[in-house]
């Protein structure tokens, strides 16, 4: 069975998607994991950030992997440990327009359907209802109002990286950004599916988001 959580920046989907996969005993499926990783090793080799052919034939040339811990997932690319560098402000603000690139988003969605094939997956990402996996058991969109998603983006940041109060703003503009390219674009755009459970997180801590993703999937998993 696959579930998919989609929604934009900071709903508190990788949150929700590994609690809801441990508690269900699935795999946790981080897509927005797989378009950092290749915009950040594109980066590193100064490759044109707008060529799709070659972000598709680098990303068909990886060894990504994704590995569950107590926490955070960790990302390896080609074996060394990127969990840390593709949530730098450079890939911030680099993935978006790299995730416009079909050529690119054709490839990992093939990755994608790879990784749940024959398991059972919470996949997260912008289009995993609508377009990788449309047949998904059950699909969800977590929303939140976007200074509530700015907040809790800021505080993500400053445990890691030490961003002060005043860049909150800078956060915000950051993430409205990212979020009206994942909207605006031609192929796979941020969208809810039509026969998604809208979710809004804005009023709610962690452990009841969770419950609540919790409560909804046992309704649906045979
Ligand atoms: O979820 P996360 O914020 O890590 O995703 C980073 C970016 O990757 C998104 O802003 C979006 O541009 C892209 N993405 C996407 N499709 C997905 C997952 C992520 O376009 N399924």
């Amino acid at each position: 069975m696959v579930i998919t959580i989609d929604g934009p920046a900071g709903a508190g989907k990788t949150t929700a998607a590994r609690a809801l996969a441990r508690a269900l005993g699935f795999r946790h499926l981080d897509t927005g994991a797989m378009y950092r990783a290749v915009t950040l090793v594109a980066l590193e080799r100064g490759l044109d950030m707008a060529d799709g052919p070659a972000l598709a034939r680098l990303a068909a040339s990886m060894d990504l992997r994704l590995e569950a811990t107590g926490g955070p997932d960790r990302v390896l690319a080609d074996g060394r440990d990127v969990s840390e560098a593709i949530r730098t402000p450079r890939v911030n603000e680099a993935v978006a327009r790299v995730a416009t690139l079909p050529e690119l988003r054709t490839r990992l969605a093939e990755m994608q359907r790879a990784f749940a094939r024959g398991k059972d997956v919470v996949a997260e990402g912008r289009d995993m209802g609508t377009v990788v996996f449309p047949e998904a058991g059950l699909k969800i969109y977590l929303d939140a109002d976007e200074g509530e998603r700015a907040r809790r983006r800021g505080l993500e940041l400053s445990g890691r990286a030490g961003v002060r109060d005043g860049d909150l703003a800078r956060v915000r503009l950051e993430l409205a950004r990212r979020d009206r390219t994942d909207r605006g674009r031609a192929v796979a755009p941020l969208a809810s599916a039509t026969d998604a459970v809208r979710v809004d997180s804005t009023h709610m801590g962690i452990d009841a988001m969770v419950a609540e993703l919790v409560r909804i999937a046992r309704t649906r998993i045979p």
